[in-house]
């Protein structure tokens, strides 16, 4: 298949999971996961419509993202990887969005590093949500102090939360994800949070259930990734 044809499934398979969790058409937004995909791959991925994509890895997120602006196509670009402290600068420069913030010190780097007259950065709190497997994210009683002070810093705008829970835990963790996310938005009635960044090729229609208002689907829509090892 196509990736048009990709793009047209998953878009039904998104439709059909909103309405059956009696949520309203359109309230769940695509980011399309690009990571070692080529350029050619996002063309495809525009001319069917997308515009917002997600990058893992800072270099190749940069290139495209460069490769597109010379080309005058306006697109929305989303980090979604583990960041260092060393490449926080060309993150800022760069993306509109960063959904992977675990730590107060990238978060205050990003601030600074945002470049005076291109518009806030969007961030979300990276929260691990199924402790034991992966150690990214920071802990579900961490997020509320972390949001708080992300809210002070004046070149970002923390939009919400985003999580991958572990294979097989889908269902608990994302109710859980859905009831931080409520408690977020009380506690910070004054910040624009309305971003739940969950659900990938293998668990969307379980997030769309647990109030996803955005999946991150690369598989699904580009197809299997191959790693290089050189
Ligand atoms: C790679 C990746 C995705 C996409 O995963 P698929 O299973 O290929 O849809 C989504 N989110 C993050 C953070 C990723 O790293």
């Amino acid at each position: 298949m196509s990736i048009s044809e990709n793009i047209a499934r998953v878009q039904g398979q998104i439709a059909q999971a909103t309405t059956q969790a009696n949520r309203t058409l359109g309230s769940v937004a695509l980011l399309a996961v690009s990571k070692t995909k080529p350029v050619e791959a996002i063309e495809e991925a525009i001319e069917a419509g997308l515009r917002a994509f997600g990058e893992n890895y800072v270099q190749e997120g940069v290139s495209k993202i460069t490769h597109f602006q010379r080309r005058g196509v306006a697109l929305q670009w989303h980090f979604i990887g583990p960041l260092q402290s060393n490449k926080t600068r060309l993150v800022a420069e760069h993306f509109d969005w960063v959904e992977s913030i675990e730590r107060e010190k990238i978060a205050q780097r990003l601030s600074e590093q945002r470049p005076a007259g291109m518009a806030p950065l969007n961030v979300l709190i990276q929260v691990n949500i199924s402790q034991e497997g992966s150690k990214s994210g920071v802990a579900v009683d961490e997020v509320l102090p972390l949001a708080e002070k992300i809210a002070t810093l004046p070149n970002l705008t923390l939009r919400g939360l985003m999580a991958i829970p572990e294979p097989g835990k889908g269902s608990e963790a994302f109710a859980q994800m859905q009831a931080l996310f409520n408690q977020l938005k009380a506690a910070l009635p004054e910040c624009a949070i309305d971003t739940l960044s969950m659900g990938m090729t293998d668990d969307m229609a379980q997030a769309i259930a647990h109030g996803s208002t955005q999946v991150r689907i690369g598989t699904a829509i580009f197809g299997a990734r191959q790693y290089n090892k050189n």
